[in-house]
């Protein structure tokens, strides 16, 4: 069964600073508290930013000097039809590709500025990914899964196997740990990928059509799921969906179209 709330906290605040700088969950109350009553800082600043493609020769402008500012704490839904390049700019402000304009600031940090090994270095450390699909490693269980990212810090393995069973209780899966992603159903796959991406206790969570391939049943959990870890731990989400019960769900929405935002 899994943890009460309680016993994940408990769990989530013991002491390891000293050997990783984002211990899982661990700004539950520090951050959420000092905020309190303050006007929220930007987390994400998107200044000016293009982005074009290159097809046989062709450019293929997408993004067209975008201009976003996402404050701390926000639940922000991104939505738009089919091409109009929410990807891309999900993309971009999770260090994952870079613009060919504009800046893109994360927690301080100017995105555009860093090598790839740094930004590989700075996903690690700020972002939390989670895909229509799951991208779970199906040789790996859903305990090996969720563990995958801590295998880059420097955790001991029972500090490890603590933040991996903490991020498992608070998705629900803790009686599921040694099932593989084939013995799961969708809506348990998204549940391990969403353990996955807050395990290194991320500074936000980007996901990509989280509920788009699971009924209606699965999404609403995933969606309640989400909503949970934004109101309760604080975390910082941007979500890019086509469906609107889900971006119902988000304190803001943005509209991607033609290129610009509205
Ligand atoms: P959305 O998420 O809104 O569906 P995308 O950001 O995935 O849109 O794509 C926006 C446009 O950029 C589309 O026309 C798509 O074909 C194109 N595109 C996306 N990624 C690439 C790429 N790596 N190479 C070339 N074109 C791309």
């Amino acid at each position: 069964m899994p943890k009460t709330l309680a016993e994940v906290e408990n769990v989530s605040t013991s002491n390891h600073r000293d050997r990783i700088e984002a211990p899982v969950l661990s700004n539950v109350a520090s951050t959420s508290n000092d905020r309190k009553g303050i006007t929220p800082n930007a987390l994400i600043e998107v200044e000016n930013v293009s982005k074009s493609y290159h097809r046989n020769g062709l450019r293929i402008p997408v993004l067209e000097k975008i201009n976003l500012s996402v404050p701390e704490g926000e639940f922000l839904a991104l939505m738009g039809p089919s091409g109009s390049g929410k990807s891309t700019l999900l993309n971009l402000i999770a260090g994952i590709d870079r613009p060919d304009a504009g800046n893109i600031i994360v927690a301080n940090d100017d995105v555009t500025r860093l090598s790839e090994s740094q930004m590989a270095d700075w996903r690690a450390h700020h972002i939390g990914f989670i895909f229509q699909f799951y991208n779970l490693i199906p040789v790996l269980t859903a305990y090996e899964n969720v563990e995958l990212p801590l295998l880059l810090t420097k955790l001991s393995k029972k500090e490890r196997d603590e933040h991996v069973k903490t991020a498992l209780s608070v998705v629900g899966l803790s009686d599921r740990m040694k099932h593989y992603p084939k013995q799961l159903s969708g809506g348990q796959q998204q549940r391990v990928a969403i353990a996955r991406a807050i395990v290194a206790d991320p500074t936000l969570i980007v996901a990509d059509e989280p509920t788009g391939d699971l009924d209606k049943v699965s999404a609403t959990e995933i969606l309640t799921l989400l909503e949970r870890l934004n109101r309760e731990f604080n975390k910082s989400i941007i979500m890019v969906t086509h469906d609107q019960r889900a971006a119902d769900k988000a304190h803001t929405i943005r509209h991607l179209d033609k290129g610009e935002l509205q």
